[in-house]
């Protein structure tokens, strides 16, 4: 996504894109996006500054780190960027920003759902489908 620092009208710009998740690099080995995310921007200029709302959604699934599992999710991040307005360099990319925005926020350790129970460490049966018979005997 590019915004042209000289066609922002005074009442603000609204962008509307879709971009393809490898585009970006935004996979990891937990996290992959299954649909191309979609990116709707307002843009503000004033004197010399632009400020930039980003509201992105897509669909992503996790590989849970306590039980494994895939799970899907729905994506959905709002951003802000500002940026000063430079009349030698008008155009400003977007993408680096909004990759490094959407990869920071990545969790550490994805959860399928908060309360994860896991697996067992005998058996390796997921506690989140019934228990296992481990702890009776
Ligand atoms: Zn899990
Ligand atoms: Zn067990």
């Amino acid at each position: 996504m590019k915004i042209d620092t000289r066609q922002i009208p005074g009442e603000g710009l609204i962008l509307i894109e879709e971009f393809e998740p490898k585009a970006l690099d935004l996979d990891t080995d937990v996290i992959k996006f299954l649909e191309p995310v979609r990116a709707r921007a307002v843009i503000n200029k004033s004197y010399n500054a632009v400020c930039v709302l980003l509201t992105l959604s897509s669909a992503i699934s996790i590989i849970c780190s306590r039980c494994l599992k895939e799970e899907k999710k729905g994506f959905s991040r709002d951003i802000e960027l500002n940026y000063a307005v430079d009349k030698s360099d008008p155009i400003i990319e977007l993408d680096p920003d909004i990759r490094e925005e959407i990869i920071l926020d990545y969790p550490i350790k994805p959860l399928c759902k908060p309360d994860c129970k896991g697996l067992c460490q005998k058996c390796g049966e997921n506690l989140n489908e019934g228990g296992c018979n481990c702890g009776t005997t």
